[in-house]
């Protein structure tokens, strides 16, 4: 690739403050300055250094965000506040988007990431993969909830859930409970919740396999994944 778009890409300006840090003479490539925008490096084998730096190349980022409530799960939006424009501009230019999506008015985990494959993967209906969001319900939730989740509920257009595991936290006059659902029908957690009358009044998302949400971030904070949890990931 060029040396242009490989320095631009790793946070050092746009390709016209590229320029002219090549102009500069602080670029090296296996030990030689190299001044020309156009010259081709591989940036597997290639030792680029900058100011002395040695310059670590990555095609990918993997991002755990602890969404706030008030913006939307999409790239761009001529209204409103997207989850990318949480995001510093050194993590903003790698072009990440949010895998799947989470209402405005959710909270808790969201994978932002550029890997297009890893994102598919996690959406496609026949991975199952499971996610788990911690809820608070307007009203009493019983077991008799728990057995109608796990059976399936059938939504407001007709839609028959797959089994969906609840699990009662707090009951009483509003219930604290988790549910863990491996599809992600448009808003379904409190779909699922009008198809047996009660309505979801707080929601989280806690986990989405087996990545949890690393509770030390504050809404709006985000971080990128571990080694380990990228792996777990993959
Ligand atoms: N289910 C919902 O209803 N909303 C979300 O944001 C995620 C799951």
């Amino acid at each position: 690739m060029r040396i242009d778009k490989l320095l631009s890409n790793t946070g050092y300006g746009s390709r016209k403050e590229v320029k002219q840090l090549l102009k500069s003479g602080s670029v090296l490539v296996n030990g030689t300055v190299v001044k020309d925008a156009k010259t081709h490096v591989d940036p597997n084998h290639d030792l680029v250094v900058v100011h002395n730096e040695e310059v670590y190349y990555r095609e990918f980022i993997y991002i755990m965000m602890n969404k706030p409530q008030g913006v939307i799960s999409a790239t761009e939006d001529l209204r409103e506040k997207t989850v990318i424009d949480l995001l510093d501009i050194n993590d903003a230019q790698f072009n990440p988007f949010p895998v799947g999506r989470l209402d405005k008015d959710t909270e808790g985990l969201l994978l932002i990431t550029n890997d297009g494959q890893l994102a598919h993967t996690l959406l496609s209906p026949k991975k199952n993969v499971p996610k788990t969001y911690f809820a608070v319900i307007n009203s009493e939730v019983t077991e008799e909830d728990v057995r109608l989740f796990e059976a399936g509920v059938t939504l407001d257009d007709g839609y028959e859930t797959k089994p969906g595991y609840l699990k009662i936290l707090k009951s009483g006059l509003t219930s604290d409970i988790e549910l863990t659902i491996t599809e992600g029908k448009f808003h379904q957690v409190k779909r699922m919740f009008e198809a047996i009358g009660k309505r979801v009044i707080y929601l989280k998302r806690i986990s989405m396999g087996p990545l949890q949400l690393d509770e030390s971030l504050d809404l709006g904070e985000y971080r990128e994944l571990t080694k380990e949890e990228l792996e777990q990931l993959k």
